[in-house]
């Protein structure tokens, strides 16, 4: 989104030609793309379509699509947008995730918070990502219709921060959590979220998804970062 007055990297505050992007050239060198499994998303030595441990004890998703760790500066970033206000932030932060999805979902579904968590936060992060991921999508040459719904999956139960749980808290934490709430009539579809740390979340929207008739789940995020799913 174009700023007016001087321009500014918001992560370096250098001083930048007018530019529609937040962030200068130097930062988004250091966004770099690095190998990872497909499967779950976290770095492997080399790009592969399944790591080890996916091969042994796979997630629930097919593929993860994501732009990088969650570490500087697209930790910053993503920051900004979750918990700074900054909506405008979701279109960029997209822009990076957009040309990597092969094959998009034809329905995007972000991954909901309890209403509790929303009004006190006022935006679902994710939503926006969705919104900006439907609209550069769809904007794309030879793009197929894609679609983002923000009401079919609910989350009934308000499930508290998952770090600094133990496994076995995180997964009481988590057990009947979403509903979803409309039929599906799409066999492919991607959920959205900012950041990926263990799975476990996604792990269990997944749950809920194939029992509603999906056979084919994506996950969009911006960052996939940490541990191996539990
Ligand atoms: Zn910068
Ligand atoms: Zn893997």
């Amino acid at each position: 989104m174009q700023k007016l007055g001087p321009h500014h990297c918001d992560y370096c505050r250098l001083a930048m030609p007018p530019s529609e992007t937040i962030w200068c050239s130097y930062c988004l060198a250091l966004i770099k793309s690095v190998p990872r499994c497909q499967r779950c998303g976290l770095q492997t030595e080399h790009e592969a379509e399944q790591c080890g441990e996916c091969l042994t004890d796979p997630p629930l998703w097919d593929r993860l699509f994501c732009i990088g760790d969650y570490t500087d500066p697209l930790k910053e970033y993503v920051n900004g947008l979750k918990y700074g206000q900054k909506f405008w932030y979701a279109h960029d932060l997209t822009s990076l995730l957009v040309p990597r999805i092969s094959t998009p979902a034809p329905l995007l579904l972000p991954v909901p918070l309890h209403w509790k968590r929303r009004w006190w936060r006022s935006y679902n992060q994710s939503a926006m990502l969705a919104w900006a991921l439907e609209k550069q999508l769809n904007a794309r040459p030879n793009s197929t219709n894609v679609r983002c719904d923000i009401h079919t999956l609910q989350r009934i139960k308000a499930t508290q921060p998952q770090q600094g749980l133990s496994r076995v808290e995180r997964q009481k934490n988590l057990i009947a959590a979403f509903h979803i709430i409309k039929p599906i009539k799409e066999k492919h579809v991607a959920i959205i979220d900012d950041v990926v740390t263990t799975g476990a979340t996604i792990n269990l929207l997944c749950i809920e998804l194939r029992k509603a008739g999906v056979e084919h789940i994506d996950v969009y995020t911006l960052c996939r970062t940490g541990k191996r799913f539990e």
